[in-house]
């Protein structure tokens, strides 16, 4: 049983989905940067793709992703011609062989089926993409249908993320996101019928009015979707930073102990049913390949939260896509307009990044080690690295309130989270981040 703190769970703490994280992203990074990082990436380095689309049919006032209501249909056609300038260019200019697609969004399902296809026609001409590749596709169910199965199907999608995040009716309602269990237990039959068997579940616990028996309520019905995997987040409430959250009763959130209890409950019924627990939000049957990773010590943490993607290039491709290099992480604009304004342009469209030096790197893949595994080698990672040990013995010692709480316990250079401390992982990780920003409210609760 894990022990709720309620200072530790209260504290603000990056997702790390990143190291450096999107916070320390600054307009000295731009396009130059992304060229030179495209241009040095070696023939055959292993690569993925990450295509954004920045619609949706309906905002959801929780959303924290970069998206926006459609209004005209014909920002759609512009939108892809856009998409489709900045595939050229940027096959044009990166050899690495590509092991992984995602579309992501936004709601990537809101692109008719013409587009789709041009859009993987076009990514296969340009990027170099292994038979085997894995095709991922998160979807919007409220306006997925049969016909939209078989296109995806037709692409080479073979695994996708349906955002369900709450069964219970006043819940949803209170988050504008309306969508009776039935209809997200139609879109997973569409899939199913189409030949798509992976089927991803984004759930969410800490909404508003959601209580401890709509977490236990939700679940079961979730359960007998029978996804692969399920996505478990806590809904991070950033009004300040995101203006559609103002439209959420901060009154109506649970406190920090009814969050804590609703994320330990998830953990409890999961595990129960057989699905294996990934990281700190994620679950996955035992046949997953998530799973699998997780087993073996090949889980990974990337843009789109825990994998079993190997690689460590991504090419973001879209508005607000971000690519992560060795050395430079780089995000695209973020703005419709000016992005479409330099792709069409022939200009690459990165804007603002981070570069990474060996320090970063080093620091990077400690908190990677942490959150995927629970323990990390500090010494080990640091041999790898080629790197002094003792420039990380003031990150250890930090740790030593958290080894007192029974949270973490070292050996040496080793450390290692207590299997019941696995919500904390993230405050464990945040000890070797040199680079915390000081606004908490830009970062979500600890759990
Ligand atoms: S459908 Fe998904 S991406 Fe679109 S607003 Fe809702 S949560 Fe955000």
């Amino acid at each position: 049983v894990t022990k709720f703190h309620a200072d530790l769970a209260a504290c603000p703490v990056p997702r790390y989905t990143s190291y450096p994280t999107a916070a320390d992203f600054t307009p000295a990074v731009g396009a130059d940067a992304q060229r030179q990082a495209l241009a040095a990436v070696a023939p055959d380095t292993p690569a993925s793709l990450y295509l954004h689309v920045p619609y949706c049919r309906d905002i959801c006032w929780y959303c924290g992703c970069n998206t926006g209501a459609i209004g005209r249909e014909q920002r759609l056609g512009t939108y892809r011609d856009a998409l489709l300038a900045e595939i050229a260019s940027v096959g044009a200019m990166m050899r690495g062989r590509v092991g992984a697609v995602h579309f992501g969004g936004g709601s990537p399902n809101v692109l008719p089926a013409s587009d789709l296809y041009a859009i993987a026609d076009a990514l296969r001409t340009a990027f170099r993409i292994a038979d085997d590749a894995e095709w991922a596709m998160e979807i919007d169910p409220r306006t997925f249908g049969a016909a939209q199965a078989d296109t995806l199907a037709a692409i080479g999608i073979g695994r996708v993320s349906i955002g369900a995040q709450t069964f219970a009716p006043q819940v949803q309602r209170a988050i504008n996101r309306v969508q009776p269990f039935g209809m997200v237990a139609d879109a997973v039959h569409a899939l199913h019928a189409s030949g798509i068997g992976k089927i991803n579940l984004d759930l969410m616990y800490g909404l508003p009015h959601q209580s401890c028996g709509d977490i236990v309520s939700s679940i079961a019905a979730a359960l007998t979707l029978a996804p692969s995997r399920v996505a478990m987040f806590g809904y991070a409430h950033l009004p300040a930073m995101l203006a559609r959250q103002r439209m959420i009763d901060g009154a109506a959130l649970p406190d920090a102990e009814e969050r804590f209890l609703q994320s330990e409950l998830a953990h409890r019924l999961f595990t129960a049913a057989g699905y294996r627990a990934i990281g700190f939000d994620h679950f996955a049957l035992a046949d997953d390949s998530l799973a699998r990773a997780e087993a073996t010590g090949r889980l990974f943490r990337n843009f789109q939260g825990f994998t079993d993607d190997p690689a460590r290039t991504v090419i973001g491709l879209g508005a607000s896509a971000i690519s992560q290099f060795d050395g430079v992480i780089v995000q695209n604009e973020k703005h419709v307009g000016r992005y479409r304004d330099s792709v069409c342009g022939r200009r690459l469209a990165g804007v603002r990044g981070v570069t990474r030096d060996a320090d970063d790197r080093l620091r990077g893949a400690i908190i990677e080690r942490i959150l995927c595994d629970g323990h990390a080698d500090v010494a080990a990672l640091c041999r790898d690295a080629a790197a002094d040990p003792a420039r990380l013995s003031p990150a250890m010692a930090t740790l030593e309130s958290l080894e007192a709480r029974a949270i973490v316990d070292r050996r040496g250079w080793a450390l290692h989270v207590r299997s019941d401390s696995r919500p904390y992982r993230r405050l464990v990780a945040a000890a070797f981040d040199t680079r915390r920003p000081t606004m908490p409210a830009l970062q979500s609760v600890a759990i």
